[in-house]
């Protein structure tokens, strides 16, 4: 009999093929307590097996970027000395053994890290589960289940992957894949993402239902598994299979081609990144640009705040990366809920709306002068821009360009070159910026919407909260009019505005923020072609009707609805 089960769309695409139920090792804990005397022998068994798995990392044969990827994450987490430093403490002070140690130390980071609000950190619970099990087998002597000889077309089905699982997994016989567990950021989906594999993650206990061997689709653009579908279900995939491989033999084509509309508008096509390889992908998808960089990774990833001259060689080299493509880097957004090891930030009840980004940057000017002189001496090598995020008040913005102007004197002191023409605009993501952007315009020379925080703020909806999801759209007219009203300001003074939040890299939505006169779209580096191919068949010119008559709704379900239609 047919079933079907819904999840969460991780990756897109449809597959047909063979449940492979995969199960992991049962692991018994020891839970025995230790004496006191056998404390430093029970340390050095989790030291060297941490050690074991540093080594498989280190010397992984022949490696795909995806596993090399994971591979220097897991090595920058397992060298953190708070992981190892708990695991010793709990063996020398609490005598517990060495297994016990290491399973309470990875239960509390995984903990520690699912209960953050940002959806990037909280995703790296996941890498600490993996770095968790990797480790236990190494300690117990277990040599791992892996996914590396699979039968061809083969579906895996599991109550969770790990980013190693996905990394070693047989790409040319697993054609998809869908876990009870995982969220749509999780590196897991991101490697899924990144293989283009079709995946569902979030199935509720799925893998309890299924005995393996079962025939399978996976339709990853409606986020359904269908076990057991009838022939005329498996001949629809098919077709739709078939038409999808056309589809994506043609964006390839696309994916380097300018963006112009069929009236003749040029839309620079850009993406966001967070660090040297997501430029690489961007790079490889056919970027115009970076329309984003977040540097705060760099911080975060830092054990201290990164010196001039570490932030300087990476934006020199991401500004050289690029050529005369621009590069758009935002000074440090941090603070909400992204913090850093070693710098204390107030207590605070909301502090999304509190002590973070250019707030913090202008109260600490000597950690935002530190980052604007090594912006601006990496400006003389490319097409940098520099980007002012969370901004409230003119103030902020004018107090940042004088900064920048100061730093431009000194580095003329010093017969230091830079960029004469340096542009820097401002993320709008709050409503006084909507608000403000006749203001605003007279000093930034650009705009570029920033939709995750500009919806949150502009509906009073928190971007994180499960509770009222469904109230987050990007697609409520009351966004799509603060959208239209920055972008007819930055036109009216002769600039430009462009969209880094994730609502530009909604494939859905592309004609519709074409027709409100976007100027750049910047978003996940996969999405360039689709949104290109988009681009130039429109005409900007039907497209801004269709978006007058959108923003005249009253409801983000009736706007919805009408693109759909007019996308059909
Ligand atoms: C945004 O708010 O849309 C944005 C791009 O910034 P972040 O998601 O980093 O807050
Ligand atoms: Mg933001």
């Amino acid at each position: 009999m047919t079933k079907r089960y819904e999840g969460i769309k991780a990756s897109t695409g449809y597959a047909i093929g063979k449940i492979y139920l995969f199960t992991r090792e049962k692991i018994e804990v020891n839970q025995a307590s230790i004496s006191p005397d056998s404390a430093d022998s029970e340390y050095q068994k989790v030291k060297d097996a941490i050690n074991a798995y540093f080594d498989d990392l280190s010397n992984l044969d022949n490696p795909t970027e995806a596993q090399q990827n994971i591979a220097n994450a897991h090595k920058e987490l397992l060298q953190d000395p708070y992981f190892s430093d708990t695991i010793e403490s709990k063996i020398k002070n609490e005598n517990k053994n060495s297994e016990l140690a290491l399973d309470e130390t990875i239960r509390e980071m995984v903990e520690i890290m699912s209960a953050l609000d940002d959806e990037y950190l909280k995703e790296r619970a996941s890498d600490y589960q993996d770095i968790g099990f990797q480790v236990m087998y190494k300690l117990k002597g277990i040599k791992p289940k892996d996914l590396s000889k699979l039968e061809k077309g083969s579906i895996i089905i599991s109550k969770e992957l790990t980013p190693s699982d996905t990394a070693n997994m047989d790409k040319e016989a697993v054609v998809g894949f869908a876990t009870d567990l995982g969220g749509k950021t999780s590196h897991t989906s991101i490697i899924a993402q990144t293989l283009d594999m079709p995946a569902l993650v979030g199935m509720a206990d799925v893998s309890t239902k299924l005995k393996g061997g079962e025939k399978a689709i996976i339709d990853g653009y409606e986020g359904i598994l269908i076990i057991n579908p009838s022939d005329d279900e498996v001949a629809k995939y098919e077709k739709l299979i078939a038409e999808l491989k056309e589809k994506k033999e043609r964006l390839k084509n696309i994916k380097d081609l300018q963006a112009v509309t069929t009236d003749g508008k040029h839309i620079e096509v850009s993406a966001n990144i967070g660090n040297i390889e997501d430029l690489k992908l961007a790079i490889e998808n056919g970027c115009d640009g970076v329309g984003l960089f977040r540097t705060e990774f760099l911080y975060m990833e830092s054990s201290e705040f990164p010196s001039e001259e570490v932030q300087f060689a990476v934006y020199k080299e991401a500004t050289e990366m690029l050529g005369k493509k621009p590069l758009i880097i935002r000074t440090l957004d941090i603070g909400g809920d992204k913090g850093l090891d070693y710098f204390k930030f107030p207590v605070e009840e909301n502090p999304f709306l509190g002590y973070r980004a250019i707030r913090l940057c202008l109260d600490k000017e000597d950690i935002f002068r530190t980052q604007l002189r090594a912006l601006v001496r990496a400006s003389a090598f490319g097409n940098l821009k520099i980007m002012i995020p969370f901004v409230v008040n003119i103030d902020e913005l004018k107090k940042s360009i004088e900064l920048i102007e100061e730093i431009k004197k000194d580095l003329d002191k010093e017969g230091i070159a830079y960029n004469k023409d340096l542009d820097v605009g401002i993320m709008v993501e709050t409503s006084a910026s909507i608000i403000m952007a006749d203001k605003f315009i007279k000093y930034a020379d650009f705009f570029s919407i920033g939709t995750n925080d500009l919806t949150q703020y502009t509906l009073a909806v928190d971007r994180g909260n499960e509770n009222i999801a469904h109230m987050y759209s990007n697609y409520n007219p009351a966004v799509l009019r603060a959208i239209k009203h920055v972008i007819d300001v930055s036109h009216e003074a002769g600039k430009w505005t462009g969209m880094c939040g994730a609502f530009a890299a909604d494939t859905e939505a592309t004609k519709l923020l074409l027709g409100l006169g976007l100027d750049e779209f910047s978003g996940s580096s996969a999405k360039i072609a689709e949104i290109k191919d988009t681009i130039i068949k429109s005409s900007q010119k039907e497209e801004k009707l269709f978006a007058e008559k959108a923003i005249d709704l009253e409801l983000a379900s009736e706007v919805e609805a009408l693109v759909k239609e007019h996308n059909k």
